[in-house]
């Protein structure tokens, strides 16, 4: 492919790529040849000129380059697209997430998971979200629903795009908005039977946390009878879990009055009224110290504490903070669904975090399952900051 905008890294700096990570860091640049702006697509050369692939540059980005390829022969046009996007949505299929019966919410493209650094497209019965992380993916924005259209058919009637906060952040500026056909009237996105009303448009992401499914399907295979504590309940996608698995009693914390009233009418389009799911407004840590004696399962998943590697030993704290005021007060033989979705804080160190706050609580704790973010956000074998959801089932004794 003829790419005139190329850079050049420094001595060494070709390692990672060569190893197919997609990220090239501004510091390893070295030189950088034509009128580069931001969003273009630029060949990245190694120090010698080696050309190592192509990808989207963001100038003043600490991710300089997002790789798009590691194949200098392969050309970055509608059918490159096509093709991606198809391969994302047949292992969406192979996965039995797309056109069963029960199940109409899924990620349809997992950034670098799925080979595209810097896009998010989540699916929600007919409707696709999209996120643009960065420039260049907004620069393809039109490219990407050409291949959603392309690739799904008639399964896709809508597609939203929303951006504009992470673009700003970025100072570029963008709007949200339709870019092709809306929800249609019957919408109704389901997870494993459950409905959810999802709001596009104001909710947060792109609405709903679709990676916690597998995590909120086993809790509900754990709630027959119990009395459930979902603490950053959002939009009380554990709560409806727990609900339909038969929970006695379900109750949905979160600081967002939003998010519970949300929550609220989801418990109510899957039956369950007021009297077996309660809304708490209050901040986490206020509530758990007040004591969790009554629950039989605690469930915890806030929001990222480290969006940054930085910020790893404060998010560590707030994480053990957390956990160990739940545990003190659960009572024995209850369970505690806990996660983080912090890149910068991996499996052993957030175990070691959880392992910590039992000990500060003084309580003898059991590690039952170890859980991650679902198949359709992969993780790539050569990025595996990918990796980014984690959570345990401790039984408290
Ligand atoms: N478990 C949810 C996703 C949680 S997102 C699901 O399955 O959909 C994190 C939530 O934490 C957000 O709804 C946010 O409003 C809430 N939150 C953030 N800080 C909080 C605090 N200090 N106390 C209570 N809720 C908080």
């Amino acid at each position: 492919m003829t790419v005139e905008k190329a850079i050049y890294l420094k001595p060494k700096k070709e390692v990672s790529i060569l190893r197919r990570h997609p990220w090239v860091f501004s510091g390893a640049i070295r030189a950088i040849e034509g009128a580069v702006q931001a969003g273009d697509l630029v060949a990245v050369h190694a120090n010698k000129g080696r050309l190592l692939g192509y990808g989207h540059y963001s100038p003043g980005a600490s991710i300089a380059v997002r790789m798009l390829t590691f194949n200098d022969e392969e050309i970055i046009d509608q059918d490159w697209w096509n093709l991606k996007v198809r391969s994302a949505v047949d292992m969406r299929k192979q996965l039995g997430l797309i056109g069963v019966e029960g199940n109409s919410i899924c990620r349809l493209i997992h950034a670098e998971g799925d080979g595209a650094s810097g896009l998010i497209v989540d699916f929600y019965d007919r409707v696709a979200v999209i996120q643009t992380h960065s420039a260049g993916m907004r620069e393809a924005l039109d490219s990407i629903k050409e291949a959603l259209i392309h690739s799904l058919g008639e399964e896709l009637v809508g597609i939203y795009n929303k951006s504009a906060k992470l673009l700003r952040k970025l100072r570029i500026e963008a709007e949200d908005g339709w870019i092709y056909g809306a929800a249609p009237d019957d919408w109704n996105p389901l997870e494993y039977g459950g409905a959810f009303e999802i709001d596009i448009l104001l909710g947060q992401k792109t609405g709903f946390f679709v990676d916690q499914r597998e995590n909120r399907a086993l809790l509900g295979r754990l709630s027959e009878g119990k009395n459930v504590l979902n603490v950053f309940s959002y939009t009380g996608g554990f709560s409806v879990a727990a609900l339909l698995g038969g929970a006695a009693k379900v109750d949905s914390l979160d600081s967002s009055s939003r998010a519970l009233e949300l929550a609220q009418i989801n418990a109510e389009a899957n039956g369950f009224g007021k009297d077996v799911h309660g809304c708490i407004e209050a901040d986490a840590m206020e509530y758990l110290k007040s004591g969790v004696a009554g629950y039989d399962i605690v469930v915890l998943d806030p929001p990222a504490f480290a969006k940054s590697v930085s910020a790893r030993h404060k998010a560590v704290q707030g994480y053990k903070r957390i956990n160990s005021r739940a545990l003190e007060s659960m009572k024995a033989g209850s369970l505690l669904f806990t996660f983080s979705c912090s890149q910068a804080v991996d499996d052993r160190l957030f175990t070691h975090t959880v392992i910590s706050a039992a000990i500060q609580a003084e309580r003898e704790v059991q590690i039952l399952h170890r859980l991650h973010q679902p198949p359709d956000h992969p993780v790539s074998a050569f990025h595996p900051e990918g990796s980014y959801l984690k959570g345990l089932v401790i039984r408290v004794n």
